[in-house]
């Protein structure tokens, strides 16, 4: 317990992710976009990085997969961090709808006058026509940019995942025409869908959300020079859609069970931003870390089914929840 190693940390998270993985076999990966169900059903990994250093990485950590709709995250901090936070919330709202990510029921209940979170297809693609520029590739180039400065690697888009979702893109284009009809979107609709998959496509590993979440839970500073690479209100605010809209229509659950902001997405990712927490001293990570997560067989709610039962357990023993 008190001073727990990095060897005990590390066989006690190594024997958690063996149990969870016999868990696997409970979900399905997600085949609407035809290239995913090519991932491994069995695969379960996680990347934990605290704030004073310490890390653990277990099962399999190698994997790259697509950002999907974690994605979302980057998209909207730039947008704010280009356009501006209040600019931002003019254009799209914080609340929760309990509907799935591609619901666009919530929209049609008048009046609505803007999209109800950043986080469902919607409000993301809404929140994607407002990055400046005239090409996708220019649209993306902040996000790239900000990847880099928290990742310390430009990441890459994944061609075939791109390609894959632009052919099976039907219900993000009835999504894109409703939107374009009630006067949400910016830009071009076309452009506006090609950079909402490709910021999709972008492939990382559970290291790189692991990175970005730590930097989350240190409300956008870098860890090592201090300096500021997300403003901490846009920071604050991304953990707080993060807990209220991250996990789908299951947010609720996650957030009463887990505590943690997080985000998922249908390739079976989820990162997750642990703030510090005044606790047990022999607690580890009470001074916050950043967790990266993958494991491609969802649940009904399309959340990584044996990693969120994971996060559940680790949270629970090590009091992650922030509340
Ligand atoms: N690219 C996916 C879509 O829009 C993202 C969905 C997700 O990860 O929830 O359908």
């Amino acid at each position: 317990n008190t001073g727990q190693t990095q060897e005990w940390l590390q066989a006690y998270v190594d024997d958690w992710v063996a149990f969870y993985r016999k868990q696997t076999s409970d979900g399905e990966v997600a085949s609407y976009i035809p290239i995913l169900a090519e991932a491994d059903q069995d695969d379960l990994g996680i990347a934990i990085i605290g704030k004073n250093g310490l890390t653990v990485r277990s099962g399999d950590t190698d994997i790259p997969f697509t950002l999907q709709s974690i994605s979302k995250v980057i998209s909207f901090i730039v947008a704010c961090m280009e356009r501006g936070v209040s600019y931002m919330l003019q254009r799209v709202d914080v609340e929760p709808t309990g509907e799935a990510f591609n619901s666009i029921m919530h929209l049609e209940m008048k009046p609505v006058k803007k999209p109800f979170n950043p986080f469902n297809n919607a409000g993301a693609i809404t929140v994607t026509s407002a990055l400046p520029g005239k090409t996708s590739d220019q649209r993306l180039e902040p996000v790239f940019k900000l990847l880099e400065k928290m990742l310390g690697y430009r990441p890459e888009l994944n061609v075939d995942v791109y390609k894959s979702e632009q052919d099976s893109s039907t219900r993000n284009r009835a999504i894109g025409y409703y939107l374009l009809e009630m006067d949400f979107l910016e830009s071009d609709l076309d452009v506006t869908l090609e950079t909402y998959i490709k910021q999709c496509s972008i492939e990382v590993t559970i290291d790189d959300l692991a990175q970005i979440g730590i930097i989350l839970a240190n409300d956008g500073m870098d860890l090592k020079t201090g300096a500021e690479i997300i403003p901490r209100q846009v920071a604050r605010i991304s953990k707080v859609l993060m807990l209220t809209c991250g996990m789908y229509d299951a947010s609720g659950k996650f957030a009463t069970y887990v505590g943690i902001p997080a985000k998922s997405g249908v390739s079976g990712g989820i990162l997750a931003a642990v703030p510090p927490r005044v606790r047990d001293e022999a607690m580890p990570f009470t001074d916050g870390c950043g967790i990266g997560v993958y494991g491609p067989a969802l649940g009904d709610k399309g959340n990584s089914i044996a990693g969120i039962r994971l996060l559940r357990h680790i949270a629970k023993q090590w009091d992650l929840s922030i509340f």
